[in-house]
């Protein structure tokens, strides 16, 4: 099998047991790999009851066939298992080398069961895993822990996964630290590896990834290389990275403000990542082979800080405009907490964005919030609840659990701006219509990432051979709601490969690329195919979980028109999008069930 190392790693911690199991072959075809086929491989394993913080529930780590070739921008890895904050399916997928590391060491994924009795961390070196003590670990932040696995091994060039305090607490949405400061921030999956007494994951090894065609692959990246300097949306990511859309995204009123429900806040604009890139940027960095190069690092001086990771934008957002907070320093160093705990930026920026605005209401007060005034444009306070949700110390124990159980708690469930209990990231609906079907139908609850219209909408580098076709943002007629379907059908099948979505070289040569590495002689047709088989796949696990159509929904707030901005006056026809996309689908228009 060309692409594929063909083997995967299996862990029972409960055992202390590790052992190789071959790839099922049918299935890397069929969903490929990365969060497609990591779902193919949960599906059988967990049902409606499995708790996800118990150790029946698999953590899945797994690579794509792109991933550690010479493919530019295809050095991701899959952390997926159920979501304890969401309760359906979780996957989070993230960047640096961590992916490629994996490959090299002689794995295509890791399956990790159990419960450790005590800590331990996993060493997978030259295809040889075992698992250590991690009691000396246990407490130590993110960045200290990569040095510390480093060291461990004597191997300067290890690649290390691990969880800080949050997971190790079991925050609920925890995430999994890779390199430095890159993050498999969404869903929780810190959290599963908490519960399992899994410290860390530290890689090393030299083995080759099989390709099947390496001249055809020379070719097509060479191509998507040369491309990539004349691309415009490459080259403002490489100039201001993800920050470089704040002022855009101002423009169009997708920035949330004053938690999604302003649309207008000069402010913001000192948010911008040209802002960014002339005080406080030290160096850009990139992943493994990335002509791009976005990652941002970064200085906060007045916090006594030269290195930080970050801010993205969603980070941006969510710790910033979210909060009514425009001070860019700020902003980085609450960054830089969520990095060093472990905690998704976009959950910890939306949970404390609800709890302000219900404070702002008073639903809370400072009865319950341990004294604290919770207020919006307070960065200080911001800073002081990141420490808090990470021990889960007073008030912070309530919003580790995030926004849907902080809501239901106090009894404004409506106030909770989620899908299916994931916090909606920096993109608005109402500015980008497409998005509400991306939000009402991702597999994992409100995700930019399993189709970013904003993307189609504004032309950056839209699969129109599929189908996608670029239009009126705020068109919410049933054709553009299988234009949306298509798009996430094509995010799937990209999380599945895995190729970085900031990477989008056409249609043509992401085909033969893929094509090159397995040989499997796909036509355009397939990728979709491919892509829908992946979505569907997700839905059949969540319907089993207990999501029925009545799911497909976006939050209340959401579904208000702001009064001035960018998407004044808009709300999007949700039910109409969705006609189109179940159709898009094949799926029962009245139920949303895929058939047999
Ligand atoms: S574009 Fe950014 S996130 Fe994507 S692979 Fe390159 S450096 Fe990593």
């Amino acid at each position: 099998m060309d692409g594929y190392v063909e083997r995967l790693l299996w862990v029972d911690l409960t055992e202390r047991r590790v052992w190789d199991e071959p790839l099922d072959e049918e299935w890397a075809r069929q969903f490929v790999g990365g969060s497609g086929l990591a779902a193919r491989i949960l599906y059988e394993m967990v049902d409606g009851d499995t708790d996800p913080l118990g150790p029946e529930n698999p953590l899945i780590l797994m690579t794509g066939p792109l991933v550690g070739t010479p493919m530019p921008s295809a050095g991701r890895l899959s952390v997926c298992a159920l979501s304890p904050l969401t309760g359906i399916w979780g996957e989070s997928n993230t960047g640096g080398f961590v992916g490629p590391e994996l490959r090299f060491a002689g794995y295509d994924g890791v399956v990790i069961t159990g419960r450790a009795d005590r800590p331990v961390w996993l060493s997978i070196v030259e295809g040889r895993a075992e698992l250590h003590d991690a009691a000396d670990l246990w407490g130590l932040d993110s960045y200290e822990t990569q040095e510390r696995m480093r060291a461990a091994l004597n191997e300067p060039k290890a690649r290390v996964l691990c969880i800080g305090l949050a997971g190790e607490r079991e925050v609920k949405f925890a995430a999994v630290m890779n390199d430095h400061g890159r993050a498999a921030g969404r869903t929780g999956m810190g959290a599963v590896m908490g519960a399992k007494n899994l410290k860390a994951v530290a890689l090393r090894g030299t083995a080759k990834v099989p390709v099947a065609d390496p001249d055809g692959l020379k070719a097509v990246v060479r191509e998507i290389n040369a491309n990539v300097d004349e691309d415009m949306a490459a080259m403002a990511l490489r100039l201001a990275g993800t920050a470089g859309y704040v002022d855009m995204a101002l423009m169009y009123g997708d920035l949330p403000i004053r938690y999604y429900q302003q649309g207008e806040w000069e402010p913001a604009s000192n948010l911008s990542g040209v802002l960014l890139a002339d005080q406080y940027l030290t160096r850009s960095t990139a992943c493994y082979r990335c002509p791009i190069a976005c990652g941002r690092e970064t200085r906060a001086p007045s916090y006594g800080l030269e290195k930080a990771d970050g801010p993205e934008y969603e980070t941006l957002g969510a710790l910033g405009s979210l909060l009514m907070i425009d001070d860019l320093e700020a902003v980085i160093y609450a960054g830089h907490l969520c990095n060093r705990y472990g905690l998704d930026t976009i959950s910890t920026g939306c949970t404390i964005g609800l709890a302000v605005e219900m404070f702002e209401r008073g639903v809370l007060t400072p009865a319950d919030t341990d004294g604290l005034e919770l207020r919006y444009g307070d960065a200080a306070t911001v800073h002081r609840l990141i420490e808090m949700i990470a021990r889960r110390e007073g008030f912070g124990d309530l919003l580790a659990e995030g926004s849907a159980a902080l809501a239901d708690r106090f009894g404004v469930p409506d106030l909770a701006v989620v899908v299916n209990r994931l916090e909606v990231p920096m993109h608005d609906p109402r500015a980008f219509v497409g998005m509400a079907v991306t939000y009402a139908l991702s597999p994992r609850g409100a995700c930019h990432m399993q189709g970013d219209m904003y993307g189609v909408d504004t032309g950056q580098g839209p699969p129109v051979e599929l189908g996608v076709v670029p239009g009126d943002r705020f068109d919410d007629s049933e054709e553009k709601g299988r234009i949306a379907a298509r798009q996430q059908a094509w995010r799937n099948l990209y999380n599945a490969m895995i190729l970085c979505q900031f990477q989008n070289p056409g249609v043509e040569r992401v085909l033969r690329a893929l094509d090159a590495v397995t040989g499997w002689g796909l036509e355009v047709e397939d990728l979709l195919r491919l892509g829908k088989g992946i979505v569907t796949l997700k839905r059949r696990l969540n319907l089993r979980r207990g999501l029925t159509r009545a799911n497909d929904r976006l939050p209340d707030l959401l579904m208000r028109p702001l009064a001035e901005g960018g998407t004044e006056g808009t709300v999007p026809d949700l039910d109409r999008l969705l006609a189109g996309a179940y159709a898009e689908f094949g799926w029962d228009p009245q139920t949303g069930t895929p058939p047999d």
